[in-house]
């Protein structure tokens, strides 16, 4: 078994781009510049504020948080959307979801400025997919094809399991494999909660790819011997025998399963790292997009 290693290949993405970026900013360019939009101060917004910062100063971009109350209204959330939207030193921002159920996600997406929409949320970037000439890919599907394509696994005829339809994970990622590219090519099967005999499709994944949100629900039943095996899941859960009285893990049982697959990432150190990386790659591309139209 070999392990798909995202940490690695992610500080391989971030050193190249902090090359490009030392080198543009010597030359006298503007530095690269990410928003984020936060909304209430729990846990897992300033988990996400700290990496998102750390991340932009590990490549030398800028970075600037945009947090509001639980409360924010709309009105106030637009507010902040069109100064974004209008700021010409700010290249991309994104929005944490989910949102709080009293701010309508759908009006506050078609917000975003589709060119600085860097977790590629805005309908006419995710009708862009289907085309195939999109601007940015959403960062996870993003980074899970970086992560194929840098680890050479071939998926030109491959059978890809997608194993999830949601439309910044599953979907998203069965339209790239599906893709007339060099990243794409496969034969693609989407699975979700209502498929029939769920084990036995899986099975006959040469790459199983799998975001479910179920922790360490996929056994080595659903993988054929040799198989490439991409977990995206991401869980908490609890666990006595860690000094934190938790362990991260993912949806796939990585012991039985890694000795069945050929590849298999990591949780954590696989598409989580990823993750962030493609959100430096779409970005660092809203940056290049934006000097393209200004020169
Ligand atoms: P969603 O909950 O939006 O979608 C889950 C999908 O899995 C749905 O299509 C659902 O089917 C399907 N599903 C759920 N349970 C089962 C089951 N028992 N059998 C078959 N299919 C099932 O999740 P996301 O796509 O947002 O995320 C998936 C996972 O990836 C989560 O663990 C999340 O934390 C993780 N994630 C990780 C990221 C990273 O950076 N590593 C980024 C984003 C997500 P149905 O449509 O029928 O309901």
């Amino acid at each position: 078994m070999t392990l798909l290693d995202g940490k690695q290949i992610a500080n391989e993405i971030k050193t190249e781009i902090a090359t490009e970026v030392k080198s543009l900013v010597d030359n006298g360019q503007d530095t690269p510049h990410l928003a984020a939009v936060i909304v209430g101060e729990d846990n897992a917004a300033k988990t996400y504020i700290n990496s998102i910062e750390r991340t932009c100063k590990e490549v030398g971009f800028i970075s600037s948080i945009y947090q509001c109350p639980e409360k924010v209204t709309e009105e106030e959330l637009l507010g902040i959307l069109d100064f974004l939207n209008q700021d010409s030193e700010v290249d991309g921002y994104i929005i944490q979801m989910p949102l709080p159920k009293h701010l309508s996600s759908k009006r506050i997406i078609e917000r975003i400025n589709p060119d600085k929409d860097v977790d590629c949320m805005h309908p006419s970037n995710i009708g862009k997919l289907v085309t195939g000439d999109t601007l940015f890919i959403p960062a996870t599907p993003l980074g899970t094809i970086e992560l194929i394509k840098r680890s050479h696994i071939e998926t030109e005829g491959k059978h890809c399991v997608v194993l999830g339809r949601s439309a910044i994970v599953g979907k998203p990622l069965a339209l790239l494999l599906a893709e007339k590219s060099a990243t794409g090519n496969a034969t693609v099967t989407i699975c979700h909660s209502k498929t029939k005999n769920l084990k036995e499709v899986c099975a006959q994944a040469d790459i199983l790819l799998v975001a479910i949100g179920q922790a360490e629900m996929i056994d080595a039943e659903y993988v054929k011997e040799g198989a490439t095996v991409i977990d995206i899941g991401i869980h908490r859960v609890d666990d006595s025998t860690r000094e934190k009285g938790y362990r991260i893990c993912g949806d796939v049982q990585f012991d039985e399963v890694s000795k069945k697959a050929a590849y298999i990432t990591p949780v954590p150190g696989g598409i989580g790292q990823m993750t962030m990386a493609s959100l430096l790659l779409n970005t660092f591309k809203a940056y290049k997009h934006k000097r393209t139209q200004t020169t």
